[in-house]
């Protein structure tokens, strides 16, 4: 039988994460995953999430986001990437993109693809930030969070899995593929939730150091 290109091993294409780079901390995020031997990509169009497994969206301004995914059209390109089987990591601003419910801001954009209600900017506004060891289901010893006007988890679905609480809070949450936290994980210098995420998405992460 004839070889072409097209029939080319499928090993030899490598998995991609994306990092939406609209707005944001979204460089910790890429730099998070390549620390851990997997090729990550910026997202700022549509036709960016082609051939992603899964994709982070990064804390920043949740308002200032909204409104850039609806004027590029990636609110509806990640949902179907999601609908097709995509994983995502909201972190922070990017939670807030992810819940179904924003307190308050009930005309916010949101993606509505986590059965969460969050409150933005809910841990005090004049001391906004903040940085807590917590810890989370599947790691071995305190994870070390850091928060910054982060919003509350107000109520999670019933299909959500809380991995961390603080404060009487869920921090971090999952529902199968998707995953969200208030703190930035990225930002700690630890790669280890990144790595679960990974694991997650069953993306091999080459440099993960054990969980
Ligand atoms: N408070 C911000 C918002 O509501 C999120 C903060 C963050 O992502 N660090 O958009």
């Amino acid at each position: 039988m004839a070889t072409s290109a097209a029939s080319a091993p499928h090993a030899a294409v490598p998995t991609v994460v994306g990092v939406l780079a609209l707005q944001g901390a979204f460089r910790e995020h890429h730099q998070a995953f390549e620390r851990l031997g997997v090729t990550a990509r910026e997202v700022r169009l549509p036709k960016h999430l082609e051939g992603l497994v899964g994709l982070a969206i990064p804390g920043g301004e949740s308002t200032t986001m909204a409104k850039l995914m609806r004027a590029y059209g990636l609110d509806d390109a990640i949902r179907d990437f999601h609908a097709a089987g995509g994983g995502l990591l909201g972190t922070c601003a990017g939670a807030i993109a992810l819940a179904t419910d924003i307190a308050g801001f009930p005309e916010q954009p949101r993606l509505g693809l986590l059965d969460l209600s969050v409150a933005r900017n809910d841990y005090g506004r004049q001391v906004a930030s903040f940085e807590a060891d917590l810890a989370i289901a599947g790691l071995e010893g305190p994870f070390h969070g850091v928060f910054i006007r982060a919003p509350r988890i107000l109520r999670v679905g019933d299909a959500v899995e809380t991995l961390s609480v603080y404060d009487g809070d869920p921090v971090a949450v999952a529902d199968g593929r998707v995953v969200a936290t208030v703190f930035h994980p990225e930002l700690s210098g630890d790669d280890r939730f990144h790595a679960q995420v990974l694991a997650r998405w069953g993306v091999p992460a080459p440099n993960g150091a054990p969980t």
